[in-house]
C-alpha cells in the first residue's frame, strides 16, 4: 500500500512541484498518473522511491515511512520497489544477464538463488535468448524488457514506471503493457506515469490526474482526458 498525506514539494530554486497531495493506493492496484508536462507527475513518482524528499507531509510505502528514512535504510525500501524509466538506464558494458543479476547482487541476495531467479524473470519478459547480448545490441522494446526484468528480480510488491513507453513505437508499447498486465495480475501494485492516451483509454485502470501540483481527478476505470 502507498499512502501520501498532505505532501508538498518545493525544489531549492523555489518551484512548487506538489502542493498538498493526498492519495491512497492499495495493494495490487494499477494506477496511471496523467497530466500536462510540468504538472508534477515525475516528482510524485520520485517521492515514492525517495529519489526526492518531500518538503512537508507523510509518505508510507509498503510499511516504510519514506520521508523519515535514513540513508542507510534506503536500500531496504528500494528492494520493495522496482523502478522502470523511459530511457531504460541499463549499464552499457554489462550483458542482459549481468544487468539483471546486478540488481540482486547489490542487495546481497544469496548467490545460489541469483541464476535461477534471473532466468525466471528473463523468461517472463521473453528474453532468455538474449542473455549474452549487450544493451547496444537490443531494440528499444528489448531494452525496456530488460529494465522490467531488473525491476522485478527482487520480487518487489510495487512497481513504479515513469513514461515506460515514451520512447517506443505503438506496437512495442503494447508488448510492454501486456507484461505490466501480467505482473499486476500476479499481485504487484503498479504506478505508471504516462502520456499514452491510447493505452490509458483502452486498457482501463484507475487514473490519477496531476495538474499544477495537485490531484485534479481520481477515477476508477478512468480516461486520459487530454488532447495530446
Ligand atoms: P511532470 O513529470 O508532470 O512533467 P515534474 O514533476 O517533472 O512534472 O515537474 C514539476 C515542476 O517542477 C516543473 O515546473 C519542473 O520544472 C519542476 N522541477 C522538476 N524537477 C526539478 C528540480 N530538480 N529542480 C527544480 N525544479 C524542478
Amino acid at each position: 500500500m502507498i499512502e501520501m498525506i498532505d505532501v508538498w514539494k518545493t525544489y531549492p530554486n523555489g518551484t512548487e512541484a506538489l502542493k498538498g497531495v493526498d492519495i491512497t493506493i492499495n495493494k495490487s492496484e494499477f494506477v496511471y498518473v496523467v497530466g500536462p508536462s510540468g504538472a508534477g507527475k515525475s516528482t510524485f513518482i520520485k517521492l515514492m522511491y525517495r529519489e526526492e524528499k518531500p518538503t512537508k507531509g507523510t509518505i508510507i510505502l509498503n510499511g516504510y515511512h519514506v520521508e523519515k528514512m535514513k540513508e542507510r535504510q534506503i536500500p531496504k525500501l528500494r528492494r520493495s520497489i522496482g523502478v522502470v524509466f523511459q530511457d531504460y538506464k541499463l549499464l552499457p558494458k554489462l550483458t542482459v544477464y549481468e544487468n539483471v543479476a546486478f540488481a540482486m547482487e547489490v542487495v546481497e541476495a544469496p548467490k545460489k538463488h541469483i541464476r535461477n531467479r534471473v532466468m525466471e524473470v528473463l523468461e517472463l519478459v521473453k528474453l532468455k535468448n538474449k542473455v549474452r547480448s549487450l544493451p547496444s545490441e537490443l531494440s528499444g522494446g528489448e531494452q525496456q524488457r530488460v529494465s522490467i526484468a531488473r525491476a522485478l528480480v527482487n520480487n518487489p510488491g510495487t512497481m513504479i514506471a515513469d513514461e515506460p513507453t515514451g520512447n517506443l513505437d505503438p506496437e512495442t508499447s503494447w508488448d510492454i503493457m501486456r507484461i505490466f498486465e501480467e505482473i499486476n495480475m500476479r499481485g504487484t501494485t503498479i504506478v505508471m506515469a504516462t502520456h499514452n492516451k491510447e493505452i490509458v483509454n483502452t486498457l482501463r485502470k484507475r487514473v490519477v490526474a496531476v495538474e499544477a501540483g495537485r490531484i485534479a481527478r481520481d477515477q476508477q476505470r478512468g480516461e486520459y482526458g487530454y488532447e495530446d
